[in-house]
C-alpha cells in the first residue's frame, strides 16, 4: 500500500553538502521525494516538532542543533513508506546502524544523526501538516 512519511535532513548533514547523497539513498529505497524545501527552523517550530521529548535530558541540545543550520523537510511517498524510510536511515545511533544506511553512512553522533523519519503513519500525518500545504505535495 502507497503510503507517505515525513523527513527532515538535519543540520549536520545539510551542513556538509549532502543532500544529494541522502536523497540518493532515499530512492534507492524505492522512496519519491513527493514535496522538499529547504527552510531555517525556527526555536519555535523545532520544539513543537520535538514536543514529544520535552522531558528527556537531550531536549535543549537537540532543539539547538535543529536550529544551528538549515534542514530540508521532505515528504517521501511509497510502499509501507514509514518502515521502509526507518530501514533506510538505521538505527539513531550510527555506531549501530547497519551498513549502506544513511545513518551508516554520513551521521556523526547519536544527536547529530542526518535524517528524522516518521515512527508511525499517524505520526507522519501530523508531522507533514507541520511543514506543508496539501497542495504542495505532488505525487
Ligand atoms: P528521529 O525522531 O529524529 O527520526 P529516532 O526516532 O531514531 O530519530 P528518537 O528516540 O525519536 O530517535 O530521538 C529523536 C532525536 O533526538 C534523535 O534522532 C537524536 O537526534 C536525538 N537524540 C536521541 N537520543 C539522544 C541522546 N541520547 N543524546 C542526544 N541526542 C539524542
Ligand atoms: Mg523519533
Amino acid at each position: 500500500m502507497a503510503e507517505q512519511t515525513f523527513s527532515i535532513i538535519k543540520p549536520d548533514a545539510t551542513r556538509r553538502n549532502l543532500t544529494g547523497k541522502v536523497n540518493a539513498v532515499i530512492e534507492g529505497a524505492g522512496l519519491r521525494i513527493v514535496a522538499q524545501r529547504r527552510i531555517q527552523m525556527t526555536r519555535a517550530q523545532a520544539e513543537k516538532f520535538y514536543e514529544i521529548h520535552k522531558e528527556r535530558p537531550f531536549f535543549g541540545e537537540l532543539v539547538d542543533f535543529m536550529i544551528s543550520a538549515p534542514v530540508v523537510v521532505q515528504v517521501l511517498e511509497g510502499d509501507n513508506a514509514v518502515a521502509r524510510y526507518r530501514e533506510a536511515m538505521g538505527a539513531t545511533n550510527p555506531a549501530q546502524a547497519a551498513e549502506g544506511t544513511i545513518r551508516k553512512l554520513y551521521a556523526e553522533s547519536v544527536g547529530e544523526n542526518s535524517v528524522h523519519g516518521s515512527d508511525s503513519a499517524d505520526n507522519a500525518a501530523l508531522e507533514i501538516v507541520q511543514f506543508f500545504k496539501p497542495e504542495e505535495i505532488v505525487g
